[in-house]
């Protein structure tokens, strides 16, 4: 049907992953993130077409197997399974929509998933676009960033209907390992800007926080571990601490080289604003934590880590 069956394991020799189903997949756009995401699903032992504009882009993924399309519409021939990793919204509507798109395009039983931060609205667009084609499409954007991508550690959140999760899924197991179902077409978008307006709020104060105790001579590393054990805890005083020198791993104990850059941080925050304003939700700390975010960025620090909002509390 829309996969290849083998009725066997096909995990390729380098690769800890077993898959029983193989996709013939089209991975479009190779950046930061589809790159080693394309990676791992050849790895994982699917068959892999790959585009992106910008031909260097594509180098390394055909490197580890995969093949070459010319064009977007090349890598959809033959593809069961369509995968993005675009930019923005608008990348994601002028290539899956219009007469030309991929959606118009694509052989009957394609299904897409969309990983690229996206606004909601554009991704319930274009997966009510596929359903009207009797197409499946899921939007699952991921939280991890660059290394998790790498490693194949991603989290995927999904929106769209229960059987297109389910298919997805077998393919998405490839590249992340927590793969989440939040709802229909959208609501894997508006999980995650849910989670990483949630994210910068607690980085924000974490920062603010250590940066008091640090004002009054508190020891950092102290302070942290203090915190750690009471009701201040949370996920970036646990694994991201933001306060140079307490946390070895972390971007703030390596001159806040990112990590995950303050623009995109920044752009997380305004499509979560953005669809505050659609639903008018009242969304004070997040509103906040953009303002903070959008002076420090524009300060010279867009693609420093996110952790160092720290410095704007220093003295
Ligand atoms: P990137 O800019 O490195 O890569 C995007 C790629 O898409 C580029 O190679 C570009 O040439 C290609 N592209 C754009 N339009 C195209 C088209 N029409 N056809 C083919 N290719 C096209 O971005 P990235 O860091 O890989 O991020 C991709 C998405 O993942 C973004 O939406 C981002 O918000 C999200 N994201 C990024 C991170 C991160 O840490 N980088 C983490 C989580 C989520």
């Amino acid at each position: 049907l829309f996969f290849t069956s083998t009725g066997r394991s096909c995990g390729h020799p380098q690769s800890n992953k077993q898959v029983s189903i193989m996709a013939k997949v089209a991975f479009i756009g190779l950046g930061n993130m589809g790159g080693p995401m394309a990676a791992n699903l050849v790895k994982a032992g699917h068959d892999v077409t790959v585009f992106d504009l910008v031909a260097a882009a594509m180098d390394a993924v055909v490197a580890q197997g995969a093949s070459k399309a010319a064009t977007a519409l090349e890598a959809l021939a033959g593809a069961d399974t369509v995968i993005t990793m675009l930019p923005a919204g608008k990348h994601v509507a002028g290539l899956y929509l219009g007469d030309e798109g991929l959606v118009a395009k694509a052989a009957d039983g394609t299904l897409f998933m969309d990983c690229s931060t996206i606004d909601a609205d554009t991704a319930r667009r274009v997966g009510e676009a596929a359903a009207a084609r009797g197409l499946q499409m899921i939007d699952a954007p991921v939280s991890g960033g660059v290394k998790a991508a790498q490693a194949g550690t991603l989290a995927f959140m999904c929106g769209g209907s229960a059987e297109g999760f389910a298919r997805g899924k077998l393919v998405l197991e490839g590249m992340g390992k927590n793969i989440f179902h939040a709802g229909d077409h959208g609501a894997g978008q508006i999980a995650k800007i849910c989670n990483n307006m949630l994210l910068a709020v607690h980085m924000v104060g974490t920062a603010e926080a250590l940066q008091l105790g640090a004002n009054n001579g508190l020891d950092p590393k102290v302070l942290s571990e203090i915190m750690l054990n009471s009701s201040g805890k949370n996920w970036s005083l646990e694994n991201y601490n933001p306060y140079p020198d307490v946390m070895p791993t972390a971007p703030a104990s390596n001159d806040y080289q990112p990590g995950f850059m303050v623009q995109l941080m920044l752009k997380d925050l305004g499509l979560a604003m953005e669809n505050s304003l659609v639903t008018q939700s009242s969304v004070p700390m997040g509103a906040l934590a953009r303002s903070l975010y959008a002076s420090f960025s524009s300060k010279g620090n867009a693609q420093r880590d996110f952790s160092s909002i720290l410095e704007m509390f220093q003295p």
